[in-house]
């Protein structure tokens, strides 16, 4: 039995490592020219390799992300099971991003790095946490793990999802008839969204114009859920007052694209969050126990939903 490894070399002696003191009974390949493609249980991978169908017996496509979006789930064989990456890095690194940008739009940053390039020295009318309302688009794990790293610094805080979720110390929104009493109330608007068809093009005219006027947004969903041009929009006309943005469709954009330079955009290059290989090898391990022992891995995408 094979785990076959299809990501960089440096993550995968991580791995490797990890795998031989958990797991020293299965075979840990990171060469798929080596390995006998019958033996192949497990695939670890960032997409799908064009040859997948090669491995007959594959049980398990475990996405080296958190987003499985870069996957075709039509074209992986019904039996094998996709499962993202839950594990604590990436949870971590996510909670420090979004409280770094919930705070810097808070705290009107994006209008201080203007003024500072304009050698401007004017204080801005400070808003209290408390009279400000922090809503997140989607409540799993992302969204729940932001939301409790927020409580501390006393914002009203607010979340939709798809089906209704319960969260000590934030109002939770769910399903269309819920999203526009969600929108209204909210001062920073944070997207933790998988992608599916239903959240492609989701941060639009319609939903900047359901905010609370100068509103600011925090995108750390996928680049294809926001639409530029209506952001850019929005921006502009003072309907949203500043943006943090770590995607972007394409990615990344190209040298002439408004947001580089507009002085209510910050713009990061898809960081908020990286897989570390240390704790992601343990969510494999912990998740391969699991399956011998008959129990779904945590993190199993469900195929009919897109995530
Ligand atoms: P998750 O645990 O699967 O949670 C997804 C949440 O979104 C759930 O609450 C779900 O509702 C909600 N949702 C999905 N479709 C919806 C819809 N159509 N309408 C309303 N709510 C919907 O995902 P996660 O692990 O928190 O990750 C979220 C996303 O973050 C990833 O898919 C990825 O795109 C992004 N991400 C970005 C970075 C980065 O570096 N920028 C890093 C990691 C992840 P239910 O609760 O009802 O299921």
């Amino acid at each position: 039995m094979t785990l076959l490894f299809n990501s960089d070399a440096e993550r995968g002696r991580i791995f490797r490592d990890a795998f031989a003191r958990e797991l020293p009974d299965l075979a840990f390949s990171m060469d798929p020219a080596a390995v006998d493609p019958q033996a192949v249980r497990y695939l670890l991978t960032w997409t799908a390799p064009a040859d997948l169908l090669r491995y007959r017996n594959l049980e398990i496509v475990f996405s080296i992300g958190a987003g499985i979006d870069q996957f075709r789930l039509d074209s992986l064989p019904e039996k094998v099971k996709l499962v993202r990456m839950v594990e604590d890095g990436i949870i971590r690194m996510m909670q420090e991003y979004v409280t770094l940008a919930v705070l810097m739009l808070h705290r009107n940053l994006p209008a201080y790095l203007d003024q500072q390039e304009r050698q401007s020295w004017r204080p801005i009318p400070q808003k209290q946490a408390s009279s400000q309302n922090v809503g997140v688009l989607g409540l799993g794990m992302l969204g729940n793990a932001v939301l409790e790293r927020l409580k501390p610094f006393g914002f009203m805080l607010s979340g939709w999802s798809r089906s209704p979720r319960e969260i000590d110390g934030a109002t939770c929104y769910s399903g269309q008839q819920g999203l526009k009493p969600f929108l209204e109330k909210v001062d920073i608007l944070i997207c933790l969204l998988p992608l599916t068809d239903e959240t492609r093009g989701f941060l639009n005219a319609d939903l900047f114009n359901a905010l609370s006027p100068g509103a600011g947004l925090v995108h750390t969903g996928r680049g294809p859920q926001l639409d530029h041009e209506a952001l850019i929009e929005a921006l502009d006309s003072g309907q949203l007052s500043g943006a943090v943005i770590d995607v972007t469709d394409p990615e990344p954009l190209p040298p002439a694209h408004a947001f580089w330079s507009h002085p209510k955009i910050i713009l990061t290059p898809h960081i908020a969050s990286v897989t570390q290989a240390e704790t992601a090898a343990c969510a494999v391990i912990d998740n391969i126990k699991r399956d011998r022992a008959g129990l779904d891995p945590v993190g199993l995408v469900d195929r009919t939903r897109g995530y």
